[in-house]
């Protein structure tokens, strides 16, 4: 079977489930709850809108192991390169060197913490970096993650996020 050019990127990627550029996903009316929590969801009820927590329990490296049951803004989520790739206006070779760079960053930002002692991994990068910055503020850290974000919500965000 051939794969396309968007799903070679996505498997070689998953940060849009991996805790990287999402905390949450919020689920939506037309998804079953009771479905997604038989496959094993923890969705959080508590607020007025459900959603589940990233890194998502679901992602097996880069591939989604609920995927043809995937709730609604996962079906709908595409990044930027997805999104420019679509238009035409970069090719995969770009989108795949904006994804191995912000991989590349993310990997750095790991090593921080793993050394800072941070051993949950089950959390997002966001509330990590947050947690171990509360403990032991350092400026290489903040600069990471503030050089992080910026080259997220330049070349992957898109109006609308989860
Ligand atoms: S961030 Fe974009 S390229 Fe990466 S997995 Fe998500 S949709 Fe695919
Ligand atoms: S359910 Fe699948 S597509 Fe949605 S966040 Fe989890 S791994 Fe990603």
């Amino acid at each position: 079977m051939e794969t396309s050019a968007a799903s070679r990127l996505c498997l070689s990627c998953g940060m849009c489930c991996n805790g990287v550029l999402f905390e949450i996903v919020k689920l939506q009316p037309e998804d079953s709850i009771r479905e997604l929590e038989k496959l094993g969801m923890k969705v959080n009820r508590k607020k007025t809108e459900p959603y589940f927590k990233q890194p998502c329990s679901f992602l097996n490296d880069c591939t989604c192991t609920i995927y043809t049951q995937r709730p609604t803004r996962c079906r709908g989520f595409e990044c930027s390169q997805l999104k420019q790739l679509a238009l035409g206006e970069i090719t995969e070779l770009e989108a795949q060197a904006k994804i191995n760079e912000a991989r590349r960053q993310v990997d750095q930002i790991k090593i921080m913490l793993a050394t800072a002692g941070d051993t949950m991994t089950a959390d997002s990068l966001t509330e990590r970096v947050a947690r171990v910055f509360a403990e032991q503020p350092d400026e290489t850290l903040k600069s990471a993650i503030g050089e992080l974000k910026l080259y997220l919500a330049r070349h992957f965000r898109t109006l609308g996020n989860q």
